[in-house]
């Protein structure tokens, strides 16, 4: 297979109408530098702020190069990239958001290192421009994945990420709905490499994402990399149960030894044993529920998502790679 191959920037767009021109202009300046076809695809999930009316616009008038992906409704900025990816037609797949906070002008290192035989390429915020409170739980969960994974990745929070062709296709044919797509993209990558990025502050508009959105997204990452936390489950429950054991043989030869007040003044104690094992089981309850609640979700397979028409054609002329590349 020959390394010159195409690249698809695949965007997804929320509600970015003041990003969009401004985005769009830098991401073709930087395509235009390429040594090779290249396209934009611009997926629109669901935007109610005028940017569907804008990246069609640009879709139209960019006839080669840019195409525009227009959902129904929100389907979440996953969906929409895994939506981008399934109309994507480059061998090279690079994604970044439509906040500019990832500057397209790093695109081009990101080839390179593909380009040097890496099946995905992640990047590190260098002085990430986000506020503590999305800092802070990020290097949590970063160091997390990496024990959890084994693989060396150290910002899975950033999406400008570079994919090759045959691990896209590997996502695409996975049919759970909950999904964090760095995690997965390891899961199918031979060698990962990693460059540090520059980020930006927010041009317009504020994130997308609300806390209640932030947790979801964590349970989305965390069930999709492992079922660990089962397991836990049944370790700490064998654990408690010991130790409950012990705590009532303690109380059982202190009251023999030393008459029933000794036992007796305990009865607080009894009671804060009492609300741990029931935080402890409402606690396991939930986890099995965030479990539980995903597979109701893939078992009743509905579509990730409705594509409401395409907008656009764009390297019509370029090699793709044969599906069967999924299965080496
Ligand atoms: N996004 C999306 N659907 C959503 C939420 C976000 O397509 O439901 C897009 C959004 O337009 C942006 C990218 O995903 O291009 C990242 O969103 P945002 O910048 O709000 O996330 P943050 O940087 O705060 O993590
Ligand atoms: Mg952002």
């Amino acid at each position: 297979m020959t390394m010159r191959s195409g690249v698809s920037i695949i965007i997804p767009v929320y509600n970015e109408c003041d990003n969009i021109a401004e985005l769009v202009r830098r991401v073709v300046a930087v395509g235009n530098t390429l040594d090779r076809p290249w396209e934009l695809v611009l997926v629109d999930d669901g935007s109610r702020d005028g940017s569907s009316e804008m990246v069609t616009e640009l879709a139209a008038q960019n006839q080669g190069h840019i195409k525009a992906l227009l959902l129904n409704r929100n389907y979440g900025q996953h969906n929409a990239i895994l939506c981008g990816f399934a109309h994507a037609q480059g061998d090279i797949m690079i994604t970044l958001d439509a906040d500019l906070q990832n500057p397209p002008e790093e695109i081009p290192r990101l080839v390179a290192k593909i380009d040097e035989g890496h099946d995905v390429v992640g990047t590190v915020r260098m002085d990430r421009q986000d506020p503590l409170f999305r800092r802070w739980p990020s290097l949590f969960i970063n160091h997390l994945v990496r024990a959890t994974t084994g693989v060396m990745m150290h910002d899975y929070g950033c999406m400008l990420r570079a994919y090759r062709r045959r691990v896209v296709q590997a996502m695409l044919s996975c049919r759970e709905r909950s999904t964090f797509i760095p995690i997965l993209a390891n899961m199918f990558a031979k060698r990962t490499a990693e460059i540090e990025v520059r980020h930006a502050e927010r041009e317009h508009g504020e994130s997308k994402y609300s806390f209640v959105k932030l947790i979801n997204l964590q349970f989305d990452l965390l069930t999709c990399m492992t079922t660990t936390p089962l397991r836990i489950l049944s370790y700490a429950g064998v654990i408690i149960a010991a130790a409950a054991l012990f705590f009532a043989a303690t109380l059982l030869v202190l009251r023999l030894a030393f008459g029933a007040e000794w036992a007796g003044d305990g009865v607080f104690t009894l009671f804060a044993v009492l609300f741990f094992f029931v935080g402890a089981q409402f606690l396991a309850m939930g986890l099995l529920g965030e479990y539980i609640g995903r597979i109701h979700a893939d078992v009743r397979e509905r579509p990730r998502y409705i594509l409401d028409r395409i907008v656009g054609e764009t390297m019509g002329e370029v090699h793709t790679s044969p599906m069967q590349e999924i299965q080496q």
